[in-house]
This record gives C-alpha cells, structure tokens and sequence, in this order.
C-alpha cells in the first residue's frame, strides 16, 4: 500500500510485519514477529505435509517448509517484498532463518544446495532469482555451498494459477534441464530451494530432472508451504 512504502521511504529500518522500529542491522523483522513466525510443526520429518506432497510422484528423501503461507496473514507481506518489490535482503535473511531450522534436522547433512532457476527473461526482469538468494542465506548458516547454475530453464512459463495439479506438471514437466557447465554430482544429496511450494510441480520437475541424469538422492526446502 502506499502509505507502507511512504513509510519505508522515511524510515527504512522498520520490521516489514508490525512496522516498529528495528534495532538490529540487516533484519527485516523484530524479534517478536521473528519469533511468532507461523512455522509448521512437522514433528517427524518423513510424516509432514511437505513430504506427503511427493508421495507417489517423484522420490524425495526428505522435505521442509520455514513457515506457512496464509492469505489475510501479515507474514504475506514477506514474500511479495521478496518477489515483486525487489527486497532482495528479504531472500538473505530468510533464507538465514531457514538455515537456522536445517540446522536441527537431516537435512543439513545435504551436500549443496540448487535453487530452482528462474528462465533467463525471467531472471533479467527481476535483477535476480530468489530463490537463489534464499539458498546463498542457508549456505551462511549451514556451510554448504550453492550450485546456482547446475539446473537451468529451458522455457519460459507464463502462469500457471489456474491449472490443477495434473496440468501443472503436464505443463512444466520439459521445462528444465541440466546446464551445461554443471559439476559431477553423481553421489551427492542435493538439497533443491525454492520460496512456495504449492501444488509442489515444478520442484518435482526438478527433481525428475536430476535423478535422470545423475545418481543423486533429492532433498527439499523451502521458505512457505502454501
Ligand atoms: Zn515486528
């Protein structure tokens, strides 16, 4: 709205939830939205809901979300700066608190990390591909390096809102390939990033795409689960 970017215009250290003022440099939400950010609690990885979204469709070892996505919610805000206001500190810090979250589980036993790519059009639009920023933000807290350039995008996708599940993947199941340039990952665990997963077709087209061409085990993470 635009009294909200008024308002980050004049006093840009504000928490992007609540709107009060930040004390600390590089965050984008006080400690109190921070701490009452609506994460899942999947308890037992192999059970959650990021999980059963895979089941039957493409073999993921094992899966998580940060935090989940509700329309009406104030934590809606976080993705949009993400993706369409260019907030790309927004990407590093979640990203962050999403590597804080691997952390405790057998996903930071991964090897490295593949953000979803962005189609080149895509990507020269925007300035940047998100998800890879939310990848370079668990890589600080986890160490494990980011491949940005293992997985390319072949065609670019208009949207796709309005097609069911089985269309989605119908529709993006060619669309990515492996690059060209990409490293021998043959053996490794690779952990795929992306900001939403929704009806979850473009991760599983990812994943096709990589299990096709290496011997590898995938792994997901992601900052919402929709
Ligand atoms: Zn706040």
């Amino acid at each position: 709205m635009w009294w909200t970017d008024l308002l980050l215009y004049f006093f840009p250290e504000l928490c992007l939830v609540c709107g009060k003022r930040l004390s600390r440099a590089g965050s984008i939400l006080c400690l109190k939205c921070e701490y009452n950010l609506p994460k899942p609690d999947f308890g037992n990885l192999d059970n959650s809901p990021v999980n059963q979204t895979f089941w039957g469709r493409v073999p993921v070892e094992k899966s998580t979300s940060l935090f989940r996505f509700e329309k009406g919610s104030p934590y809606q805000v976080l993705l949009h700066e993400l993706k369409y206001h260019g907030n790309q500190a927004a990407g590093l810090y979640l990203g962050r608190l999403l590597g804080q979250e691997l952390l405790h589980s057998s996903l930071s036993g991964c090897d490295i990390l593949v953000p979803v790519p962005l189609h080149n059009k895509r990507q020269k639009k925007r300035g940047y591909n998100q998800s890879e920023l939310i990848a370079r933000g668990v890589s600080e807290i986890t160490g494990i390096p980011v491949i940005p350039d293992l997985l390319t995008r072949t065609v670019h996708q208009t949207s796709q809102t309005s097609l069911g599940r089985y269309e989605r993947y119908q529709n993006i199941k060619g669309n990515f390939s492996v690059s060209s340039r990409a490293p021998d990952v043959n053996g490794m665990k690779i952990l795929l990033i992306d900001d939403v997963l929704t009806t979850g077709s473009t991760l599983e087209a990812c994943s096709w795409t990589l299990l096709n061409y290496f011997n590898c085990r995938i792994y997901i993470a992601t900052l919402s689960l929709a």
